[in-house]
């Protein structure tokens, strides 16, 4: 059986996953205390209806406990965020999945019983951030609160050196997943690999492991 979604709050964040679970052929229920925006999504989700989540009784005339997965994207609103997700908790809704606005309204989600928080404005910012801080930094995933993978652009100081001599995974603790070189990708490359100036390292590890690297072989004011 298809696995059944419910999305509440249809603003940006939620309006897109729903977007997207509508277009992945996913039953999805949209749930907004707005009318326009029940409106506009009524055509696109396999069922939007208009409710206040924050009332018991709208969450179970909508049978919500029966949706395996419930994400509640509403943002602004952090008490009407945190009321409907301790109903739903409270309901034994199998997983449920929460947008956070910040750290403090994250760990409350956490205490009362959200499977998942996400963090969607905070992860872009650290991203951007990121890729401004560092320009040498191309692309940049974050695994937890300390773990990433970068793309790290090489330049002159790189240029000629061999993966063995640089041993990152004993000096830095990181590891090199790929190269790039121009439109090849050598994954798990081996360790005499030579690196050239304008490659492009995939590198993983703990985020002051990868800036000790970036700090030592990427930057030029070191
Ligand atoms: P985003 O940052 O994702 O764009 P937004 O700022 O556009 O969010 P918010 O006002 O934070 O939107 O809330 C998202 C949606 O949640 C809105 O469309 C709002 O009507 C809806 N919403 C807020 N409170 C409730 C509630 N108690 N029950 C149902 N829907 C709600």
């Amino acid at each position: 059986m298809k696995k059944q979604f419910a999305v509440i709050g249809l603003g940006r964040f939620g309006g897109s996953i729903c977007k997207s679970l509508a277009a992945e052929g996913m039953e999805v229920l949209a749930i907004d205390q707005d009318e326009e925006k029940v409106r506009e999504f009524s055509s696109i989700a396999t069922q939007a209806v208009i409710a206040d989540t924050t009332d018991v009784k709208a969450l179970k005339g909508l049978g919500i406990r029966n949706f395996d997965h419930v994400i509640v994207a509403i943002g602004d609103n952090i008490q009407a965020s945190i009321m409907t997700t301790l109903i739903l908790d409270e309901m034994n809704v199998k997983h449920i999945t929460v947008k956070a606005q910040n750290d403090y309204h994250e760990k409350v989600l956490r205490r009362i019983g959200a499977d998942e928080v996400v963090h969607p404005e905070r992860d872009i910012g650290v991203r951007i951030a990121h890729n401004v801080v560092s320009r040498n930094v191309l692309d940049y995933l974050e695994l937890s609160d300390e773990y990433s993978i970068v793309e790290l652009a090489a330049g002159d100081k790189l240029d000629g050196e061999s993966l063995i001599d640089l041993d990152f995974r004993s000096k830095y603790g990181c590891n090199i997943l790929a190269v790039k070189r121009g439109d090849d990708i050598h994954v798990s490359p081996r360790p005499e690999e030579t690196i050239k100036s304008g490659d492009v390292l995939i590198v993983v590890g703990a985020d002051d492991d990868i800036n000790r690297v970036e700090n030592h072989w990427i930057n030029d004011e070191d």
